[in-house]
């Protein structure tokens, strides 16, 4: 078995991160004889200072060609206008990749404070269209103003789009606890929102008939996953819905640095924090590698589930069973969770806790 994988570190706390998810990898790769082996390719700013561009196009094209990418969060907010080079790499990846679902679970930790009891629940964003207008028309954007007072932004929701995404979350629920529940706002949003729904519930009753399918309101459903978020197995929704919820989810399970989150189309696969760049911490060993590494996990699990390789699958578990017992005592916690260790000293014990490991059979 051997499995090629794309480094792109990114900006702020990026590389901090990204080096850490990049040792975990190879400590369980040395654990399961998984084949690894790593490339890491500059963007953002260290790539626009030295070649004009925050992802050039050859950096485009081996993530094309690797069997997976872990990319660290990248400073958009920053960057200069497309003209001058400043290109959203998540964004780039996500549309030329196709990569049309954004898997983000949120679940509590032992012993971690979170604002809600237990939680333990996926949330499926559509990737690849909704109100996102920088990168959902073929040509232009989707937004324009007419005149200087008036801007107008256009929303994408395709059947296709939105079949897919629903398929992505059934064969999710199936290894779960079959259960999906589609949020959308087709109370007032009728014809986009309406066609999501509907093309969502049509492929979930034919394709996973299995799959106990309910649906709600994307405001009701703010309420909910406060109030009652146990009632929620796998939750799938339109992008910038889902872009919210997913940081509520997120929040109330504990922290956005804890939150993994994989870009998954049908041919390719991207690992990726859930958090931003946090460039006021960045270069002072003060950033919490968890959600790249667990993102890191989930790319195992799904290359090896898709290649039938169940040494992937097992290093994946091997990877989400170290964290909690990392994290479950504040002394082998961050910073930002309250505890003494650094990036470094957290990633030397994380790896060691997988050295130690007894193999799952
Ligand atoms: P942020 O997530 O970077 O930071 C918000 C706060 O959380 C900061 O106080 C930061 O120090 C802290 N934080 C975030 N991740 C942390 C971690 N792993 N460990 C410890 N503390 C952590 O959000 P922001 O400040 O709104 O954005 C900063 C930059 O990141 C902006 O340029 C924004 O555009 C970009 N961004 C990128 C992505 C991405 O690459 N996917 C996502 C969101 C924001």
């Amino acid at each position: 078995m051997s499995l090629e994988l794309l480094v792109l570190p990114g900006d702020g706390i990026g590389p901090e991160i990204a080096s850490a998810t990049r040792r975990v990898l190879e400590a369980a790769d040395r654990r399961y004889g998984l084949g690894l082996s790593f490339e890491t390719k500059a963007i953002g700013f260290e790539s626009l200072e030295r070649e004009g561009t925050t992802l050039p196009g050859p950096v485009l094209e081996r993530a094309r060609a690797v069997d997976g990418v872990v990319l660290g969060p990248v400073s958009t907010a920053d960057y200069p206008p497309r003209e001058e080079g400043g290109i959203n790499p998540s964004a780039a990846l996500r549309i030329g990749l196709d990569l049309y679902a954004n898997i983000r679970p949120s679940h509590t930790f032992p012993g971690v404070p979170a604002p809600v009891g237990t939680m333990d629940l996926v949330i499926v964003r559509e990737n690849t269209e909704g109100f996102y207008a920088d990168r959902t028309m073929h040509a232009g954007t989707g937004e324009f103003m007419p005149t200087a007072d008036l801007a107008l932004a256009v929303r994408k929701i395709s059947a296709h789009g939105s079949e897919r995404v629903a398929r992505m979350a059934g064969r999710l629920a199936m290894a779960r606890r079959r259960k999906v529940t589609v949020v959308h706002k087709a109370n007032v949003l009728k014809l986009s929102d309406g066609l999501f729904l509907s093309c969502a519930e049509r492929v979930l009753a034919r394709e996973f008939p299995e799959i106990v399918v309910d649906d709600e309101h994307v405001d009701a459903m703010a309420s909910l996953l406060v109030r009652t978020p146990e009632r929620f197995d796998v939750v799938v929704t339109t992008n910038m819905f889902g872009d919210i919820l997913s940081n509520l989810a997120a929040e109330l399970a504990g922290g956005l640095g804890l939150a993994a989150s994989l870009n998954l189309g049908d041919h390719h696969i991207v690992a990726q924090a859930a958090h931003g760049s946090a460039p006021d911490i960045a270069r002072e060993d003060r950033a919490n590698p968890t959600s790249l590494v667990l993102s890191g996990a989930m790319l195992l699990k799904h290359l090896g589930e898709r290649r039938n390789e169940d040494r992937l699958v097992l290093a994946a578990a091997a990877i989400e069973r170290a964290m909690p017992e990392q994290l479950v005592e504040i002394a082998g916690r961050t910073v930002d969770l309250g505890g003494p260790l650094g990036t470094a000293t957290f990633t030397d014990a994380l790896c060691a806790r997988l050295a130690g490991q007894e193999l799952a059979a």
